[in-house]
């Protein structure tokens, strides 16, 4: 690789056998959802410990599906993070039900559980938790609080397939996991997502709600009970999750061994003011290596940081701008100064490149590229 070549902000990593796969699928006669899908399930079923699992179309759906299992919506309230892609409190608002944001911390950039209890009211009936760039929320405080407030939980694990908390894989335990099998998620069916259950009545009706509300029974029997959508994943798309489910280990390895190039890397630039992840090496699956900036000594916004990586050649993003502080939000009454920590890590993180086929070479491009923009615009004090 030459010097000049860009490193984009990620990739998927598809292999030759799930190309030929592919081609396979489409030459099979049968491209939408089919034995692909079923054999796609199975595997999922048997990563999540034998949970009942059904495979969608994408990881928004299979939240909105979950809270529609759960009976949650109009009149009620579902606490979450504001700082998460949007789709986490956008299927609150398609089921009718109130998003309830409560701020992040700001050493995790995940919801701060601590505050949860104090914006529970009788309307509350779950909290969706977010695991931002692989990092887990403390499943054991999680579920001490849901318990004590009989409240279902739809963990958002869109990025956290393939952590752990404690030893146990994201979506072994707990009650509603959702993950996300996005082209940018860590692993991919281009589009698709899962979502993981509790029992075979729950995954009946997410098949339900997959497909038009359709239960069938014998060769010509139909009845539709509930208003479902269109929400199944096809053959194809099954086919590549089935080649990337072998390479989870592997990918995630090597993203633990590029995070940790990053903070060799940046810990040697103190005088910078980064604010790094947390430094761990035992559960996140490290979705994402984000920092946040330093506001206060910048010279240039994030945006100018943004264009200059661009021009070295180097990919970057946002991931997330506060939810609260979209006009769609505002509209309910969300304002500045509601969420101040996610706020601040909002107007500051910024996501580096991460992926399997990234080396630490251009891991060094990326600090070395970051690193001159950030002296030459950086106030000292
Ligand atoms: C990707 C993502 C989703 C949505 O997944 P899709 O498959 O794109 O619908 C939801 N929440 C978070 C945190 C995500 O990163």
């Amino acid at each position: 690789m030459s010097a000049q070549d860009r490193i984009p902000l990620t990739r998927p990593t598809i292999d030759d056998a799930t190309i030929a796969g592919v081609v396979e699928v489409l030459r099979s006669g049968w491209i939408t959802s089919g034995p692909k899908v079923k054999e796609f399930e199975a595997q999922l079923s048997q990563y999540c410990g034998g949970r009942p699992v059904r495979a969608f179309n994408s990881g928004t759906c299979t939240m909105e599906i979950a809270l529609r299992i759960a009976g949650i919506g109009p009149g009620h309230e579902v606490i979450t993070t504001p700082l998460s892609w949007v789709s986490t409190s956008n299927v609150i608002l398609q089921v009718g039900a109130r998003p309830v944001f409560v701020d992040i911390d700001p050493t995790t950039r995940n919801i701060d559980l601590s505050r949860i209890e104090a914006a529970i009211t009788p309307a509350t009936r779950a909290i969706i938790p977010v695991d931002l760039a692989g990092l887990p929320v403390d499943r054991d405080a999680l579920y001490l609080i849901a318990k004590k407030h009989q409240l279902r939980v739809i963990e958002d694990a869109a990025q956290s397939f393939g952590s752990n908390w404690h030893d146990k894989p994201i979506g072994t335990t707990g009650d509603f996991v959702s993950f996300s099998f996005h082209a940018n998620k860590n692993i991919t069916t281009i589009e698709g997502g899962c979502l993981v259950m509790n029992t075979e009545p729950e995954s009946r009706l997410a098949e339900q709600y997959r497909l038009q509300g359709v239960m069938r029974s014998g060769y010509d029997g139909m009845e539709v009970d509930v208003p479902g959508g269109k929400f199944n994943l096809t053959d194809v798309a099954a086919r590549v999750g089935l080649g990337q489910l072998p390479h989870l280990d592997e990918f995630t390895e090597k993203r633990r061994a590029l995070a940790q190039q990053y903070f060799k890397l940046l810990s040697s630039h103190q005088e910078l003011g980064l604010q790094l992840p947390v430094a761990d090496f035992k559960h996140s699956n490290w979705h994402m290596f984000q920092i946040v900036l330093p506001e206060s000594r910048l010279k240039i916004n994030r945006a100018q940081i943004m264009a200059s990586l661009d021009s070295a050649g180097i990919g970057s993003g946002v991931h997330y701008p506060p939810i609260h502080l979209f006009a769609l939000y505002r509209r309910s009454g969300w304002k500045e100064g509601d969420m101040p920590h996610a706020e601040y890590v909002g107007r500051n993180i910024l996501t580096l490149p991460l992926y399997p086929t990234m080396t630490t070479m251009d891991v060094e491009r990326v600090v070395n590229a970051l690193v001159t923009i950030l002296q030459a615009n950086i106030r000292s004090d």
